[in-house]
């Protein structure tokens, strides 16, 4: 009886960035079934990830003891993770680490610090994330340090950070409560955020109205009291058109705009080229809607934004971010009750491992490692040295660097590039060039395929640690069973390395680490190990030890200079790469409410597994007629830079000329076949446009 256990432990679910509270049920050493518990972000809701990708922690393919290289194994996609004996030996963990910490010291030592890179994940908890970033600091002295933000919300964060002054949301997405409109854009949350979306579901049961804008046809679609489905990649130019009818019609909160921003005549000077009927043709959305839109929105009493990786990942992402920046700013949409900006965070622990420094421009709590008082203060917490005043490298230039020469040695925690980066054959290829990587995870990831020596990790549930979720709250995760064989929390590995590269850290417990960042994180004042194991999680900023924390921030102004948010106008700035003769149609990807990320754990979980068991695209049925492919039959994409084939589905929802393709899946990876260029603010790549052509298979 899987409802037969002996017992109960809570924790936080280990996926997206909603933070759902979970409560395990554990019987023999084993996670038998998870149930919802009352967390402020969900309330007991669980969507199909939490309530079921559990059973990933005890499949066999789960990493047991540390692996090294056999000598003259060749570095490639080739290791079958069920039996990774025919390039790796089982080691022991004194010779693993010796083996991994040695090659980085020897990198370190003949080529200098910065012939050395990580990569830390938004999987881990806080406390791993700040002590990842910190050996890459004090270990090598400089800043090549980053994660999969980079690939995420980074251009949202450089766009918040510019005109609002912090990367964070301005309020929980519970707040949409007390909205009576709200804007979802470039999201998909019915499936990636699939408990927030049920708080927009029940907003408009309750009379609310949602606006939904996405090339795709998106599940909130359903709700919308407005769906825009806009031309790929016209963000700018349909926000811009929406701002510009709130100026001409003269519908913007002057005593806000005069109160709480500035640069305020630039931006209306440049909305006016923007017009509704200049920009219909462009982003296909009929002026009188746009119009309609605008009017919605700016007579709102509270209005909230949320947004997504459709923003987010384009090479024109922080631009996209800056206009709703904006929207919300011109609509005095910031700072009380049902209103904000919330950019839904991807991963459980991304917000978290991005305050807790695991970024190459900031060190914790975003504070400018160019600047010497921050890094002193630094230097001072952790007993040493000065290191690099120069912004480090992001995740793509890394990669780019190690094909330069100029990076030979990595370390990568619980990330996967060899899946998850643009244009991944330049990724993998990256890889297998350098002279030393160590990849901690739990289980054979692609990376590790690449790796000289593997260290075995705990799973989310086999650790204890703070994780941050969209919402800004703090939540505690407990150790529910053991790690599998001699697999150690990510925490404990860490510092076996950092031991071995000559630094005194010494720490017994994550709660430690806990109180070391608090010394260096005023967001974390008032938050303390003790209070989060008694009530589970505190929202930042809290005010006092008994504050629960503030759900919306900047009600009395902003921590920019004079208190004052910025307008920072957004011009129109084609994709990188257009649809033409030899690849007329546009590549769009993105995830499926069943799996997560590059599918290391949702493809090893049974029921997710069984859900979704195969590669797919969707594409529209009309477009599938065309080519004279059923719906179930195989279509070969390509692009400029590889190819793969998969089964395709039919979608109404998707336009004629598109194409969606889900990145989980290894045997057909999404992304052999995307963009690597960046945004030139946030550095991320466009994963959402790329000319394709598609042929049936
Ligand atoms: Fe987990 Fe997110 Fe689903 Fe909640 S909504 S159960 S956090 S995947």
């Amino acid at each position: 009886d899987s409802r037969d256990f002996d017992e109960e432990v809570k924790s936080v679910c280990p996926f997206c960035g909603v933070g759902c509270q979970v409560s395990l049920k554990v019987k023999d050493g084993k996670v038998k079934y998870v149930e919802g518990v009352n967390g402020p972000a969900n309330e007991g809701r669980l969507c199909v990830k939490g309530r079921f990708g559990f059973d990933y922690i005890h499949h066999p393919h789960r990493l047991t003891k540390p692996l090294i290289r056999r000598e003259g194994a060749e570095k490639g996609l080739n290791v079958d993770p069920s039996n990774p004996f025919t390039h790796f030996r089982e080691a022991t963990w004194e010779e693993a680490l010796d083996a991994a910490a040695g090659g980085l010291a020897h990198l370190r030592d003949t080529h200098g610090g910065a012939s050395v890179a990580g990569f830390g994940s938004a999987k881990c908890t806080n406390e791993e994330a700040y002590l990842f970033q910190k050996l890459i600091r004090q270990g090598f002295g400089h800043n090549n340090v980053d994660h999969c933000t980079r690939l995420c919300h980074a251009s949202s964060v450089a766009a918040l950070m510019e005109n609002v002054g912090s990367g964070a949301v301005t309020a929980t997405f519970n707040e949409i409560e007390n909205a009576d409109v709200a804007i979802v854009i470039g999201a998909n949350p019915v499936e990636n955020h699939p408990v927030a979306a049920t708080y927009f579901k029940q907003f408009t049961k309750r009379g609310g109205k949602l606006i939904v804008m996405d090339p795709r046809g998106v599940g909130l679609r359903r709700f919308a009291t407005h769906m825009l489905q806009f031309r790929p990649g016209a963000d700018v130019s349909l926000l811009n058109a929406i701002m510009s009818v709130i100026v001409e019609e003269e519908l913007y909160d002057r005593a806000y705009i005069e109160k709480f921003t500035e640069n305020w005549e630039s931006e209306k000077q440049h909305l006016a080229q923007f017009t509704p009927e200049a920009m219909e043709d462009f982003c296909g959305i009929p002026a009188q809607t746009i119009r309609e839109v605008a009017r919605e929105f700016a007579g709102a009493k509270a209005g909230m934004i949320f947004w997504g990786m459709g923003v987010s990942q384009h090479i024109h992402g922080t631009d996209n971010s800056r206009c709703l920046i904006s929207l919300a700013l011109m609509t005095g949409n910031v700072g009380k009750p049902g209103a904000g900006l919330h950019p839904l965070r991807g991963q459980n622990n991304v917000q978290g491992a991005s305050d807790a420094g695991l970024i190459p421009m900031f060190l914790p709590d975003y504070q400018d490692v160019t600047d010497d008082g921050v890094r002193g203060a630094f230097s001072e917490i952790w007993n040493t040295g000065d290191f690099s005043a120069e912004k480090g490298l992001t995740v793509t230039e890394i990669l780019d660097a190690v094909h330069a020469g100029q990076i030979k040695g990595m370390y990568v925690l619980g990330e996967n590039p060899a899946m998850s980066d643009p244009d991944v054959t330049h990724a993998r290829e990256a890889l297998a060039s350098l002279e030393h990587l160590v990849v901690q995870d739990i289980f054979l990831t692609e990376t590790a395929n690449y790796a000289d020596v593997i260290l075995p990790a705990a799973a989310f549930y086999e650790k204890n640690g703070t994780v941050t979720n969209t919402n800004r709250q703090v939540q505690i995760g407990r150790a529910a069973v053991s790690p599998p064989g001699e697999a150690r929390e990510d925490w404990a590995i860490t510092l076996e390395l950092a031991k071995r590269l000559g630094l005194a850290w010494e720490y017994d417990h994550p709660s430690q680490v806990f109180a070391e960042m608090k010394r260096g994180m005023s967001s974390l004042d008032n938050i303390s190990w003790d209070r989060l194991e008694n009530v589970g999680a505190v929202t930042y900023p809290s005010l006092s030890p008994e504050d629960p924390g503030q759900a919306i921030v900047f009600g009395d102004g902003f921590p920019r200079s004079e208190g004052r948010a910025r307008f920072t106008p957004a011009s129109v700035i084609a994709p990188d790469e257009t649809p033409d003769a030899e690849y007329p149609m546009i590549l769009t990807t993105g995830r499926q409410l069943e799996h997560w990320h590059t599918g290391s754990m949702t493809r090893r979980s049974k029921v997710l597994d069984a859900v979704e068991p195969q590669a797919n695209c969707s594409l529209h049925p009309g477009t599938l007629r065309k080519m004279g492919v059923e719906p179930g039959g195989k279509v070969r994409l390509e692009t400029r830079r590889g190819s793969i084939t998969l089964m395709a589905r039919a979608d109404r929802a998707i336009a004629p000329d598109m194409v969606f393709l889900p990145f989980a899946y290894v045997e057909a990876a999404a992304n052999i076949l995307t963009n690597p260029a960046l945004d030139p603010y946030g550095k991320i790549p466009e994963f959402k446009f790329a000319a394709v052509r598609v042929t049936a298979a």
